[in-house]
């Protein structure tokens, strides 16, 4: 495939410049494979080295800088993106092909993240307590660890970003952005809001390319004290690894196979919704989406057959189009793992019982289109209630009762979102204590989180203190502890 003259070329931004770009690669619109969104330059380990001192010697000015004239540049920030909120939304559905709605949520909640850490640089708090002894005045302040990088997966491309930079600025360090690959352009954007806002050279850098090629050069540059990644296991394990071997600070936020259970005394239609919107929007590439559905006996052949019915009036198709529900997978691996998975599903459990087919014909012929898939009857040890697949694909579960419920949803080695429907109230509360997730909701889809409270998962799915909110600070700084006689 050939790319247009026209095609913006984005350059990779060092010590407050927009560097020199040589090699380039592409990001497509996974709608429309025709259509290059942008030329990305191709980030070298040099590149990210350079980045690394930069980001060093800029370090002393901006933990130097009262926090909150660091919060006003996060403000002004927040301004240019709000000024460009039309454009980023559009931006985003080309290159990660989520719907357009989905899209400008997601650009919302990146500058309200923008705002509320911004206003965090007045707030930060520390600790004040009284001293054992006399005339002694004790408390513990916050200081930043110094020069982090940040490492982005594709599926959450501005409010990934934006969650991991704005509170790691606020908090007075200095950063490095490795986004993903296949969705690289919004998280540019941010930076590019931040040059105009008038950041610090240093500050930010952001070094685009190869995460195989450029991981080591980042997580071994011995500038960087401090590593958050979200993505797959494979690659949060050898972070994990890597980063050991010099005591950095680690974040990990990786996979999940999150399930909502439904009880009997559930609230049928709310349910069906619930688990349609959970498993299938965004094209089911959340990392709190729903993946099985485990539902009470009781109420099983009901609500799956509701379920059925409501998805099958799910329209899929170019998220640039008004009236859609459902955008193309991000890239070819991704439909890749989706059809693998539909195979090894029907192997396992018997032929779908809706969709399970790539979309062919005109304009889907052009992207990554998947009809939104259910099997059922599967039994909790199948590979498709057991392994990530990462698209619009659902295992429904048949349980006894609450109890066998519980023993199946926690019977993972995850442990990222996870959500019950019911109207009993004891039972939802039996569920909070028991569930095994960092993120639980009832009544709600498993998806769909608010940036002012703690974020994360537990087991396999995380590692490290949580993100955002006020947890976000157990990440990004560290205390300092004193202890003044007078
Ligand atoms: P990925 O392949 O692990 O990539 C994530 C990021 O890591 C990308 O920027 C990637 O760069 C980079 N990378 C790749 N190899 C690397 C290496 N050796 N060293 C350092 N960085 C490296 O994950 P993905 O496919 O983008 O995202 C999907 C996964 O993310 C799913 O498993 C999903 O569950 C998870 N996820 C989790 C959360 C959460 O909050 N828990 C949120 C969203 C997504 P390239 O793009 O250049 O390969
Ligand atoms: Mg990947």
């Amino acid at each position: 495939m050939s790319t247009p003259q026209s095609t913006p070329v984005f350059a990779n931004y060092i010590n407050g410049e927009w560097t020199a770009v040589n090699k380039t690669f592409e990001s497509r619109n996974p709608a429309n494979t025709d259509e290059v969104v942008g030329l990305f330059a191709k980030g070298t380990a040099a590149d990210m080295q350079a980045a690394a001192s930069a980001a060093q010697a800029a370090l002393a000015g901006w933990a130097g800088m009262p926090a909150p004239a660091r919060g006003n540049i996060l403000y002004k920030a927040a301004e240019i993106l709000e000024k460009k909120f039309d454009q980023l939304g559009a931006e985003m559905t080309r290159e990660e092909g989520k719907t357009l709605p989905e899209a400008k949520g997601e650009v919302r909640r990146a500058i309200n993240i923008f705002r509320y850490f911004a206003g965090e640089g007045s707030r930060m708090d520390g600790v004040m307590v009284p001293s054992e002894r006399e005339r002694v005045h004790v408390f513990a302040m916050r200081k930043p660890i110094g020069v982090v990088g940040l490492v982005t997966p594709w599926n959450f491309p501005i409010a990934i970003p934006a969650w991991k930079m704005a509170p790691a600025l606020i908090c007075g360090n200095t950063v490095i952005v490795k986004p993903a690959s296949v969705s690289p352009l919004c998280a540019w954007r941010l930076v590019e809001a931040l040059h105009e806002a008038g950041i610090p050279k240093g500050v930010i850098n952001f070094v685009a390319g190869s995460g195989g090629e450029l991981g080591a050069a980042l997580v071994n540059a011995p500038e960087v004290k401090a590593i958050s990644f979200t993505g797959s296991n494979e690659v949060g394990n050898w972070i994990h690894a890597e980063a050991s071997k010099r005591r950095i600070r680690i974040q990990l936020e990786m996979g999940g196979k999150n399930p909502t259970i439904v009880l009997g005394d559930a609230d049928l239609k709310s349910a069906v919704e619930n688990v349609a919107n959970a498993s299938f929007f965004s094209t089911g590439q959340k990392c709190t989406a729903t993946s099985r559905a485990i539902v009470e006996d009781a109420i099983y052949d009901e609500f799956l057959a509701a379920l059925i019915e409501r998805t099958k009036k799910l329209t899929v198709g170019d998220g640039m189009t008004a009236g859609i529900d459902i955008g193309p997978c991000v890239d070819q691996g991704a439909l890749d793992t989706c059809l693998k998975y539909i195979d090894i599903g029907t192997k396992e459990s018997g032929a779908p019982v809706c969709g399970g087919k790539r979309l062919t014909g005109g304009a889907y012929d052009k992207g990554f289109f998947i009809e939104p898939t259910i099997f059922a009857g599967v039994e909790p040890s199948h590979r498709i209630a057991q392994e990530e697949i990462f698209g619009p694909v659902l295992a429904v579960i048949r349980a006894k009762d609450f109890d066998d419920a519980m023993r199946i949803a926690n019977d993972i080695p995850y442990g990222l979102s996870s959500s019950i429907q019911t109207s009993n109230l004891s039972r939802a509360m039996d569920y909070i204590y028991r569930a095994e997730a960092g993120l639980l909701t009832v009544n709600l889809p498993s998806a769909g989180v608010e940036y002012q409270l703690p974020f994360g998962g537990t087991k396999d799915s995380s590692f490290g203190p949580k993100e955002q909110g006020p947890a976000a600070f157990d990440f990004y700084s560290d205390f300092k502890t004193v202890y003044l006689k007078y």
